[in-house]
């Protein structure tokens, strides 16, 4: 299955596809998570990337299609993958149009999670999230066992600093200037599904998974 998430930031698209990525055994890929970490261990990418993320701006395009092209070129994304975070402006998925050409593949479906602003601004603020494996917390929603402390790895949790208030709604902004328009671009393609994320967790995941099932059935018969 390939699978991409859009949605505005904070609207629960890692926490969803976390749980896709394991319910069907394709990998999980973020491009904000591969950027934090080239950030965290000083790399050329990760170096040119920094300013941009603190202040919540988009990190130039060319950067992040090298990123998914080149991850995307892995063994492990040959039975399907799912783009969190991937494309965010037209030009990012017309890029990805040619990679999956080139791949001899197609997307199964986009699945555009939805909620209010104000949904999004108190998930973002009570966001945390792990420094050594990523995992995301909220401090109300989903907290860890122990304060603080990642429930799988044991590591430190933090606050983003693009999860403060100044960087929130800088992102929010942005959103709807670069990436809101692909809504467009993907319902053109008749391949855009619409998730209301303002529910919790366990409900949004069954909405998703209520119409992947469907889409599955849809394509075996299809297939004969
Ligand atoms: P995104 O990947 O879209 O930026 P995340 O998955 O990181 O969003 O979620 C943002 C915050 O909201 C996290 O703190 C997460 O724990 C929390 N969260 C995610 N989904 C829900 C939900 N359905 N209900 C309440 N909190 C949620
Ligand atoms: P995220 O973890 O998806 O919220 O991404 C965090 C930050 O990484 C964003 O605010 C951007 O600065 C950068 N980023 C992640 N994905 C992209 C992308 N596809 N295009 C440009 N910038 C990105």
């Amino acid at each position: 299955m390939r699978l991409i998430f859009l949605g505005p930031p904070g609207v629960g698209k890692g926490t969803q596809a976390v749980k896709l990525s394991q319910k069907y055994g394709i990998p999980h890929i973020s491009t904000g998570d591969a950027l934090r970490e080239a950030v965290a261990k000083e790399t050329e990418i990760g170096l040119k990337a920094k300013s941009y993320m603190d202040r919540g701006a988009l990190v130039p395009d060319e950067v992040v299609i090298g990123i998914i092209r080149e991850r995307l070129d892995r063994d492990d994304c040959k039975d399907g993958f799912i783009l969190d975070g991937f494309p965010r402006t037209v030009k990012q998925a017309e890029a990805l149009d040619e990679i999956l050409k080139a791949m001899g593949v197609e997307l199964d479906a986009v699945l555009n999670v939805e909620a209010p602003d104000d949904v999004i601004i108190e998930r973002l603020s009570g966001r945390r999230t792990c420094r050594s494996c990523g995992r995301v917390y909220h401090i109300i929603y989903m907290p860890p066992k122990k304060e603080g402390v990642c429930d799988v790895c044991g590591g430190e949790l933090y606050q983003r600093d693009d999860d403060k208030p100044e960087a929130i709604a800088r992102r929010l902004q942005v959103y709807k200037e670069q990436t809101a328009p692909l809504i467009e671009y993907y319902e053109g393609k008749g391949k855009l599904h619409r998730i209301d994320g303002s529910q919790d967790v366990d409900g949004v995941f069954r909405q998703i998974t209520g119409l992947l099932e469907g889409e599955k059935a849809d394509y075996e018969k299809e297939e004969g």
